[in-house]
This record gives C-alpha cells, structure tokens and sequence, in this order.
C-alpha cells in the first residue's frame, strides 16, 4: 500500500475525539471486547453480503467463502481481522467510520457519564467500531465494495482526532482491519489468547471465525437444534452474544414447527429493564432467518407490538426473502409465525407464573407494563393476557395476585370484581370508597399505575363476572354475615342535616354537582362520586391524562351523617361566631377529597388553610382549658 502524501487529514466530530479519548484510556480488563466489535461488525457485513447475493448474480466475488480471518504477528506487533463482507465504497467510508453518522457518540458518552459500564454498552451506540482504539496505536482500514467496478480505498487513523483516506489496492471484495497494536496491548498477538477471546464472546457467530488455520467458534444455529440437544449454559450464552445484555435472561422459550408453516425460533425475556432497552437499543425486533440467511435484523411483525421487550432469533424457509419490502402485515405466512409466537410465548409465561411465583415477580415488575398495554390494546388475544396479570388488593398490600386468586375467593352473594382507581397506592389506601368494603369484608383490587386506566377499559368483564368502581354511587353490596350492628349514635336531626347540607351547597358552589346523604360510609365523614356512569367515569382518568388541559367534571359530595365531625358541624353550623370556622373546615374537607382522588393540583396551597384550623382549634381548647 503506497501512502498518498497529497491525502488531506479530515477531522472527526467532537464528541467522537472525546469517545476516542475515553477509550484510549480505557482499563485492561475491558479491552478484549475491542475483538467481539470488530467480528461483530465482519458478520454484520457477511450477512449482508450473503443476503445481496440472493438477488444479486453480479457480485465480486461470487464464489468467495463467507468467513472472518484474524491474522497475529507477535514479532511486529501487529493483527489483522478480514472479511468477505458487503464491503464499503469510498463514500461509505467517510460516512460509516468518519464524520456524519455519529449521533450515538453522544448517546454513548452520556451513559458512560451515568455509570454504565464501558464494554456492557459500546455495542449499542453504532460506535462499537472505535473500541479498536483500546488496543490500537494505528489502524488501517482497507476496504472493497461487493460491487464489480468499486475501487478500494484505505482509511487509516491513530485514534487522535483526525483520520485520512487513501486510494488502495484489493484484488477480493470484503474489508480487512489492520491494527498495530500500543506497546501494552501485545498480548493480543498470541494466538492462543485470540482463540479465547472469540469462544467466549463470538462463538455463535454464524460465519466460520479462522484464527491462524483454524476455525475457533461453534458457529451453532442453535435454534435450528432440537430443544433437547440444547444445554440450559448454551441458551444464556447465546442469549449474551446476541444482545450484549450481561445478565442472563428470565426465560427462554424455543419454538420448533414444521406445518403448515416451518418455524425454528428461540425467544428471551431479558432479566431487567436499566440497561440495553430503551434508552440505548436503536430498535427492536427480532432476527428474522430463512434457512439460516438474516433477512431482516429487527422485524417487528412477528410478535404484537406489546412484546417489543421479547429478542430472540425466528427462522423459517417459508418466508419470503423480500419480506422486508413487502407490506408484511399482509403477508399469511409471517401472520400465521405471528399468532404461534405469540401463543407460545403466552403459555410460557402463565407457566413461569404458576410454577415459579418468584420469577414471575421480577417478570412482572420489569415488563407488567407491556403486558397491560396488551390488555388495553390487543382485543382478540385479551382473554389468554388476563391470567398474566397481577394485582394488589386490600386484602393483599405486600404480595401481588391475579385475577384467579381473587374469583376464587370473592364472598357468597358477591357478583362483581371491585376495583379502585387512583394515583398512587398511598392515596387509594386511605379512600372513603373503601369503608363499606371493609366493613363487608370485600376485596378491592388496587388499581393505581397510569396504564390501569386505560386497561380497566378493555376490563369490562372477567369469567362472567363484571368489574365495579367503588366510586359508583349506585353499588349494592352483598352484606357479610358478620357486620356487626351500628353503635347507636345519637342521630343528627334531618332539620339540622338538611341546615348543613345547604350550607356545604353554599360553599362548594359549583365545584360540586350536587351534595346529599351517604348510605355506604363508615369511617370517612364524606366522598366524592361521579355523576356519570362506569366506562365514562373511568374516561376521565384516562383524558386527564392525556389532555393538557382537560377538567375533570363536578363530582357529587356524599356526606355521612353519621360521622362525629358531621354532627359537630351540624352543631356550629347557625352558630355566627363558628361561621368562619364551619367554612374552612368545609373547603378543607373537600379538598381532602380532592386529594385522595388525585384532583388536587396544588395541595401545598391548602397549608394556609390548616394553619388557621390549626389556630382555631388551638385556641378554643385553650380558652376551654381556662375554664
Ligand atoms: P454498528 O456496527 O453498531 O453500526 P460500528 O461502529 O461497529 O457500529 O460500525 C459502524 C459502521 O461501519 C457499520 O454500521 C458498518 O456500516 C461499517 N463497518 C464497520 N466494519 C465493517 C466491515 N467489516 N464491513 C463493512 N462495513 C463495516
Ligand atoms: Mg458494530
């Protein structure tokens, strides 16, 4: 290769000079990912190639082996990683490994400053490439295009903040990595340590991995193995090399079909949610094989778009090798893939729920979301998500249930499935709906993550048995045997009640639709009911949610005569010196309300309010305590 002395330098971006920075002070114990980068990148490109060649008789190379060659020489220091790839053309080039598409420099970096560790995230960025720089005093980058008339070219960069091209020589399609290796990074010059390297990071590469003369990787399309040849070790390790997560998986789930369509696929639940997902993952989707041939690398036809946290590898000779092109929605064969996917996938999951609980926590508190956004959005598959839901209830605060659970042990007479809505766990714990639950001894599922109402909606009914709001004033509640008869207070006068409610109407003017007598509650001296019915109702959490500006309707007050604090308001009400004090204790009850509805926008304007209460009640025991 002769040097092009006129070969202008050009300048990489800023945040890629800060990247390679980082990296060429990288620690040692990471460095040996730089090798997995670069085979990643050598299969990314055999697989193009191998993909092109389908539809493209006219390719350099056309008989060439598809195969990645990693070349040592201890004496100069120096190793080389080839292929037999797509190649890259002179534009490509400038454009892959120079200046333009670095967006995810940036993202990297970010993470990084996060605490992320270096080698679990330098993959994700579209920046895996730069890792090389770990290793590398100089690297030389030489390249031909698969196409017949392409020139080659050489990009050649020290990993400072410039990079050069020029015109080179190659006889063979396919890119060939020359690195020269920093003073202490020699030991990636023995053969032996190479060969370690590949097994542990690269061995399910699908393309033979020659380090010197031999083939170092296993090269497995384990899942085109029968499930029974396949080790438990294996499935995590492939689960690793395939998405660079460093935990192992939740579950695996390896489908083999042979009619009426051919599928041989092996799907992952990933453990957690931090790291690889969503932040960093550019797509997802699963591998999509025929034959062993990668089609498309992130398909998002082949399970509901709920399941996007699902990776995994799908394989099948039937489908068609455009199917990126086509309109797959369309397509009868990725549907029927689909709909098996899916519902084995499922049956996995019900299983992990009923024979490992503990398991299926984690499952459920990393991707419970998804799986109610399948319920709020898949209508036809609904009815196999609902055993995959988990609840708390008043009955079970600490430990979640499902639905099952919770029919199982519904009282006699009992007809519906109660639920409460509401912000947060906190605040529905301490609802005024709940008194005439508790006092019948009726569970009550907690409903209170944002998705939930949007999923109450699709909830209308389960084994024949309809869900209720507890806010809905018209509720009948079987009663339990074992309710004890009311302590007979002495009652509040309907003249005085009637007085007090005028007086609440006052008030409140038209920030409630109404205020009239409860007939359900126990413990709490009021609660705010909506006037309008079931799904309507639930509606408007879901708007409130959604729309800026968006205001719940007035609700109606209920106010339980029974109450101490009720009848002592019934008492000063009338009485002109309490008037202040009647009012304020009014507001303040209702904004309680608001409060534990989640209406209250601004709860820290109500301290003014309690200060003077506080005041008042302060100093009428004081004046009391005098006398
Ligand atoms: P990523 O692989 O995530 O895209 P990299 O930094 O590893 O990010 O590589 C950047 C790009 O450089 C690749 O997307 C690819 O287009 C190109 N590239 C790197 N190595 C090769 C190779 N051996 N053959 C062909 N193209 C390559
Ligand atoms: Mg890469």
């Amino acid at each position: 290769m002769t040097e092009d002395p006129q070969a202008q330098p050009m300048e990489f971006k800023a945040e890629v000079q800060q990247l390679l920075r980082i990296l060429s002070h990288s620690l040692y114990k990471e460095r040996d990912i730089f090798l997995r980068e670069l085979i990643s990148n050598a299969s990314d490109a055999l697989h193009r190639a191998q993909f092109t060649m389908l539809t493209n008789q006219d390719m350099l190379d056309a008989d060439a082996e598809l195969a990645i060659h990693i070349e040592a020489d201890k004496d100069a220091g120096t190793l080389t990683v080839s292929d037999s790839g797509i190649g890259m053309t002179h534009d490509e080039l400038i454009e892959n490994l120079g200046t333009i598409a670095h967006s995810g420099a940036m993202a990297f970096l970010q993470t990084l400053e996060e605490g992320q560790k270096l080698d679990d995230i330098i993959g994700q960025f579209g920046v895996g490439f730069y890792a090389v720089f770990m290793v590398a005093d100089e690297v030389r980058v030489t390249t031909r295009s698969y196409q017949q008339d392409a020139e080659a070219w050489t990009w050649i960069s020290a990993g400072d903040s410039t990079y050069r091209l020029i015109p080179a020589e190659k006889e063979h399609r396919g890119t060939t990595v020359e690195i020269r290796l920093k003073e202490d990074a020699k030991e990636y010059a023995s053969t032996w340590r190479l060969e370690q390297i590949v097994k542990m990071h690269s061995n399910y590469v699908s393309f033979p991995i020659y380090v010197g003369e031999t083939v170092a990787n296993q090269q497995t399309a384990i899942w085109r193995q029968p499930p029974s040849q396949v080790q438990e070790d294996d499935y995590k390790a492939f689960y690793k090399q395939l998405t660079m997560d460093v935990e192992d998986p939740l579950l695996h789930a390896h489908i083999v079909s042979d009619a009426p369509v051919e599928i041989h696929s092996v799907l992952y639940i990933p453990a957690s949610r931090d790291q690889s997902m969503f932040r960093s993952r550019p797509d997802y989707g699963l591998k999509l094989y025929s034959r062993k041939v990668l089609i498309q690398e992130h398909n998002k036809e082949l399970l509901p778009e709920y399941f996007r946290f699902v990776e995994g590898v799908v394989d099948s000779a039937d489908v068609p090798l455009n199917v990126a092109r086509e309109t797959v929605q369309s397509n009868r064969t990725i549907g029927h893939i689909k709909r098996a996917l899916r519902s084995r996938l499922v049956k996995a999951l019900q299983e992990l729920g009923d024979e490992k609980p503990d398991e299926y926590k984690r499952f459920w508190e990393a991707w419970g979301l998804f799986i109610k956004e399948g319920v709020a959005s898949d209508f036809a598959g609904r009815d196999d998500l609902l055993p995959l839901l988990r609840f708390q209830t008043t009955k079970s605060e600490d430990e979640l249930i499902a639905l099952s659970a919770y029919v199982a042990r519904m009282k006699e007479g009992q007809s519906s499935i109660y639920y409460i809505l509401g912000d947060s766990l906190q605040s529905v714990q301490r609802s005024p709906h709940l008194d005439a639950f508790r006092a019948n001894d009726l569970e009550v599922l907690y409903l209170v993550d944002p998705l939930d109402a949007f999923m109450v909606q699709s909830l209308r009914e389960i084994e024949g048995k309809p869900l209720a709001n507890v806010d809905d004033p018209d509720l009948e509640l079987p009663k339990a045997d074992s309710v004890e008869a009311e302590p007979s207070e002495p009652e509040l006068g309907p003249e005085q009640f009637g007085k007090l409610i005028v007086r609440f109407r006052k008030v409140l003017g038209d920030r409630v639709a109404e205020v009239k007598e409860s007939k359900v509650l126990k413990g709490s001296p009021c609660r705010l009911v909506s006037a309008e019915s079931g799904p309507e109702r639930d509606m408007q959490r879901v708007r409130r949610l959604l729309e800026e500006n968006y205001e719940t309707p007035a609700k109606i007050l209920e106010i339980n005569r029974g109450h101490p604090l009720i009848r002592d308001l019934a008492t000063l009400n009338g009485r002109p010196s309490a008037d202040a004090l009647v009012d304020l204790s009014i507001e303040q009850l209702f904004e309680n309300l608001l409060l534990l509805e989640g209406l209250l926008p601004n709860p820290a304007e109500m301290v003014p309010r309690i200060q003077s209460l506080l005041e008042q009640a302060t100093s009428a025991s004081a004046k009391s305590a005098d006398g």
